[in-house]
């Protein structure tokens, strides 16, 4: 056994568990020596070794076996070093493109290694990895779906660098849902439709963001239903992004809408505080400035939607420390972010309008609002519109109460509370919530 066989061994390792699984723990092994009959490796301290001895101990014994077609012994040491512990992002620079040209197809930026994970995207993280170290073989279609900004593009422009460096004779297809339409229509007018076929028919990874912009376009969705037809026949990888898990795309072919379900299906939730501490880290230490605890704590705190906003919050105090010139505090960082901070709570958004979307939304009559009425259908669109307006306007919870029809303010402190667990507790409602919200603040 060599040291290569250990890095087989850690591959497939790495099948079977989550990439964070693998990243905080197996990635913390260190290959020592090794023999005909055992191996020796090394971790950092005592505490690792017991939980890797606990955990993994058996699956490290399983596939060492299964690839070496006999008993191995694993022999595990502590070892401290100092310079050793996770990858870190610094030592993984942005994708530089004068390597393979195609990966400017890309953004730069958004490869593995930049992407934090945690308990908000875990599966589809550590999905989208597999995918890419081994297009076509696990499921087909991978479908990620989320609200904005929380990191659909980024996982797929990953698959992208990875598939390029390790499969640099796949053909990569990346389009956006609104180009695919865009080139469908150009093609049939210019008459082209041939070649449009063959390029996207005979790719061999086919990356398609935003899927949802093609709900509704007829002609767009005959079309993709076709490529989906011909590239699945072939087993060529197919990724997609949306807005909303593919049973909400309510304005899609059934038969397409359900082909999207033939894979695997992943969602991306809106992070969690501690999430939004680490995303933050991340890009200080990136960007290699020096930042305080309760700076980062301030600004996780104020900006928990998406991470988009978050990074824009960090970028605009850093832009903001540069020109005045002032150390990066508490003080600063609430004078640079004043705008995005009032611009997001005190905005003009309506109750009248939060109510009509929610209505809208739950598909329930907007004067049912303000009823009395107490049935479930419309007394739970009622309590997240109360909610939904605690978190987006100024209103007190009696002016909240008082345009609910009149209601006591302890009713909507009791909503409050009500939704605010079930948001914490129910992912699939914090997507929708999530949804929800953004609406709101685009559209007003
Ligand atoms: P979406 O496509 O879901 O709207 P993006 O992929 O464009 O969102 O992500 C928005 C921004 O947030 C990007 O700059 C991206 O790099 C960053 N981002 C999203 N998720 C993560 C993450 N888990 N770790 C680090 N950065 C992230
Ligand atoms: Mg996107």
């Amino acid at each position: 056994m060599h040291k290569k066989t250990w890095k087989e061994v850690l591959n497939l390792i790495s099948l079977e568990l989550t990439y964070q699984e693998y990243n905080t723990w197996i990635n913390q092994i260190q290959y020592e020596s090794s023999n005909e009959k055992q191996i020796t490796l090394s971790v950092a301290s005592k505490l690792v070794k017991d939980i890797v001895t606990e955990r993994y101990l058996k699956i490290i014994t399983d596939k060492t076996k299964e690839l070496c077609g006999k008993n191995v012994k694993i022999i595990l040491e502590v070892k401290p070093t100092t310079n050793r512990s996770k990858v870190k992002s610094t030592q993984n620079p942005a994708k530089s493109t004068d390597s393979d040209p195609r990966h400017t197809m890309f953004n730069a930026k958004y490869i593995f290694e930049k992407f934090v994970v945690g308990d908000s995207n875990d599966l589809a993280a550590a999905a989208a990895k597999k995918i890419a170290e081994y297009p076509g073989k696990y499921w087909n279609p991978f479908f990620v779906y989320g609200g904005v900004g929380l990191g659909k593009t980024h996982l797929l422009h990953a698959i992208g660098h990875t598939v390029i460096d390790k499969y640099p004779e796949k053909k990569i297809l990346y389009i956006t849902g609104e180009s695919f339409m865009n080139d469908y229509i150009t093609s049939i007018q210019k008459g082209t439709m041939n070649s449009f076929r063959l390029k996207y028919r005979n790719a061999d990874l086919l990356l398609i963001d935003d899927v949802h912009s093609i709900q509704g376009k007829e002609g767009t969705m005959e079309e993709l239903f076709h490529t989906f037809n011909t590239v699945y026949a072939a087993k060529k990888q197919m990724v997609f992004t949306s807005d909303r898990p593919p049973k909400e795309l309510k304005k899609l072919e059934d038969r397409l809408r359900s082909r999207f379900e033939w894979g695997l299906t992943a969602d991306i939730q809106p992070p969690n505080f501690e999430m939004r501490e680490s995303i933050l880290r991340e890009k200080v230490q990136e960007e290699s400035y020096e930042v305080q605890d309760n700076v980062i704590r301030y600004i996780a705190e104020n900006f928990s939607w998406n991470i988009r906003e978050l990074e824009s919050a960090l970028y605009k105090l850093f832009a903001y420390h540069d020109l005045v010139n002032e150390e990066i505090t508490i003080e600063l960082a609430k004078r640079a972010l004043k705008d995005m901070i009032s611009v997001r709570s005190v905005d003009d958004i309506s109750i009248d309008l939060i109510q009509k979307k929610v209505a809208n939304f739950y598909n329930i009559s907007y004067s049912d609002m303000k009823s009395k009425k107490r049935s479930k259908n419309i007394a739970l669109p009622r309590q997240i519109a109360m909610f939904i307006s605690r978190q987006l306007t100024e209103f007190s919870t009696t002016e909240i109460g008082n345009e609910f029809g009149g209601k006591d303010h302890s009713t909507v402190i009791h909503a409050i509370s009500r939704i605010g667990k079930k948001y914490e507790e129910e992912e699939s409602f914090r997507t929708k919530m999530e949804r929800l919200i953004s609406e709101i603040k685009e559209n007003h």
